[in-house]
Formats: structure tokens, sequence, C-alpha cells
């Protein structure tokens, strides 16, 4: 028996993730950073590896090597990396490295060194984002300086990428610019002497959207979760996350009752209240006070006043509800819920935050779909 819980299926990963592949000629690295969105990352990246992609993406080394201690052996590559850490452990442990510029090549020679090794790396240039990355005019010395320790045995260049600052809105400007400037990037890094297996650029919205960045490689988060890139638009993913917690308390209370702190809520008539034993402790975020949408005996309603850390409160009129029936924050949207995007729209965020947020809580996961 569950208080609350964040299900994820399984199933609607891996169909998500075959679809995407059926999509484009290109091999796919399905990101799973931050927990797999909430989802879980090693569950989402076993089913991910079952549905097709041939890599894993993520941005921290931790992330990486969790990935490797709970057995996964795929290519995995680990982007957002501060000075100082112990990068020959992420070598040793065949972890591939995202490189930003000159002292982070540095880093990874000396890594190599240590793990008596070469380090695997992507190079990364910043073709307009102005994030992680060389810029174009970092991007020479960085590709000549790899080209020699890739002859010296210390590193093997194993891609080139960048990452897109206006993929949701397909037909931006910047998306050209930036694939012009990421292709004489890649021109600039053969004329240095590099032959990488891979070029990158595309994350979900490029992948579902402008099959001319695809390259060698795409790199979808959102898209194998089942939610849109772009808001308002449908690509046929099945989303993989539903939200849900069972009602904990029921009460009959007359007009004029004040609800939830500071009482910013006060019920129109005599009314039953249902308390829904989740909170901002486990991600909902406090901005949904009277605007979340939630299903609760077969209707839609909208959260009655604040959000606490652990609860909030449905105003339900007449309709029988009842401790333990169960309150639904977000789903597929199949019967009837609202779904991830329905709760950004309500509290003007995107539904990558509202996924992150909910499974990556305390609140448990549990799965369907899960394979020995
Ligand atoms: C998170 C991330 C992705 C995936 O982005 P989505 O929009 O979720 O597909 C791809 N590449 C990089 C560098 C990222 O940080």
């Amino acid at each position: 028996m569950w208080q609350a819980e964040v299900r994820v299926d399984l199933d609607a990963i891996r169909e998500n993730v075959a679809r995407l592949k059926a999509g484009t000629g290109a091999e796919l690295m399905a990101v799973v950073k931050a927990d797999g969105y909430g989802h879980g990352m090693i569950p989402t990246a076993r089913a991910a590896l079952d549905a097709g992609a041939t890599a894993l993406g993520v941005c921290t080394m931790d992330e990486a090597l969790t990935l490797r201690r709970a057995g996964i052996t795929a290519p995995v590559l680990a982007w957002l990396l501060a000075p100082g850490l112990p990068l020959h452990e992420a070598v040793a442990a065949d972890i591939q490295l995202g490189t930003a510029g000159l002292d982070q090549l540095a880093e990874m020679t000396a890594a190599a060194l240590v793990a008596d090794r070469p380090a695997r790396l992507h190079l990364k240039i910043d073709t307009g984002l102005s994030r992680g990355g060389a810029t174009a005019a970092e991007w020479p010395a960085l590709v000549d300086a790899a080209a020699k320790a890739e002859a010296d045995g210390l590193i093997e260049v194993v891609g080139l990428w960048s990452h897109l600052a206006h993929a949701d809105a397909p037909g931006h400007p910047t998306i050209d610019r930036q694939l012009a400037a990421f292709t004489e990037g890649v021109a600039l890094a053969r004329r240095a002497g590099l032959r990488p297996r891979y070029r990158h650029l595309a994350n979900s919205a490029a992948t579902l959207t402008r099959p001319d960045t695809h390259f060698d490689l795409v790199r979808p988060g959102i898209a194998i979760y089942g939610l849109s890139p772009v808001p308002g638009e449908d690509y046929g993913l099945r989303p993989a996350m539903t939200a849900r917690a069972r009602v904990t308390v029921t009460k009959r209370v007359p007009a004029g009752s004040g609800v939830s702190y500071g009482h910013t809520y006060t019920t129109d008539r005599e009314t039953t209240l249902a308390v829904v034993p989740l909170g901002y402790g486990d991600g909902v975020p406090r901005h949904a006070s009277s605007r979340g949408p939630v299903q609760l005996a077969g209707e839609v309603r909208t959260i009655a006043g604040r959000v606490c850390m652990d609860q909030f409160v449905l105003d339900c009129g007449d309709d029988p509800v009842a401790p333990g029936d169960v309150a639904t924050l977000f789903g597929s949207g199949a019967h009837g819920e609202p779904t991830a995007d329905d709760w950004a729209a309500a509290v003007d965020t995107i539904n990558y935050e509202i996924v992150t947020r909910l499974g990556g809580s305390r609140v448990p996961r549990h799965y369907d779909g899960e394979r020995e």
C-alpha cells in the first residue's frame, strides 16, 4: 500500500526511444541526467538501451559512475565538470568526458596518465548558446592541442558537439546560424587532423523537428520520457510518469471556512474538503497554490489555497470522496487526468521541471514494465 507515489511506465520509455530512433538515421544517446528527469536514472537507462539507445548522456561524473556501479557498460558521456575532480576515476571506468576548453583538456590528459589509459573525449564548441564549450575564438587552439594529445596517445577524440539555444522554437534563425558554426567547427577540427566518430548537436526538439541537425548521434532527453519539448506540439509520445496520492482525511465544513495557511481560499458553501498528502517537500511547487489541477473522484479540481510542505487541500463540493481515494496530479492524460504540460502551464514553468521535481523527491517511485 502506498500513500503517495510516482509511477513510471518503462514500456512508455521504450516506445518513445524506439519512435525517436525510427525518425533518424543517427545513433541515439539517451539523456538520463538529474535522475532520469525524475524517472530514475538506472531503470530509465536500462529501458532506453533495451529500445535501441547506444549511449547514455549525463551531466556529472557522479551520475556516470553510478551508471557503471549499476553494471551498465554502454558508452556514457558526462559533460558538466568543475575543475579538480578525480577525473582519473572516470577515465578508469571508461566514462567519456565533454571537453569545453584547454584547461579541461589539460586535466583530462593528466587523468589519462594517472589512469594509464587514454581519456575518451567529446570536444564541445559553443556555437551560440553561450553556456558550456569553447568559443569560436578558442576552438582552433583546443582542436590543435587535442590533436597533439591524441598523437601522444593520451586521449582519443570520440566526438565533436554543441548544444542549441532555440531548438524548442523550430524555424528560429539561431538554429541555422548554430548549424553553420558547428559545421565550420567540425571542418576546422578535421583540418587539425581529428577524425572523431561522432558529431552531435540535436536535443529532443531538434531530433523531432530538424533532421539536418542529427549528424551521427542525437541526444534526446525530455522526449524519451514522453513529453513534448515544444509547448503545444504533440509528437505522439507517451508520457511515462504519473504522480498521485491517497486522500488522508475528508470533512464537511460550513460556508465561509478559510482553508490552509493564510486562508487564501474560503469555501463559498457547505462543502467536503479532501486532504492530499503531497506538498513542496515532495516537489509540488508552492506556486501551485490555488492553481494546480488535480483529478479526484472523476473531476479535475484546482488546489484550494496554499500548498504546504507535505499536503494540500481540494474542495470537492458535494461529490462523494473518502479517505483512501486516489488524487492524480498528472499522468499521461489517457484517463482524463491533468498532464505535466497542464501543470507547467498552471505554474508558469516547463514540463521538464514538473517531472524532475516530483520524481526526484521523497515520493517513492514504482515501476511498470520492469524486465529482469
Ligand atoms: C539536457 C541536455 C540534452 C537533452 O535535452 P532535451 O531538451 O531534454 O532533449 C541534450 N544535450 C545537452 C548538452 C543537455 O544538457
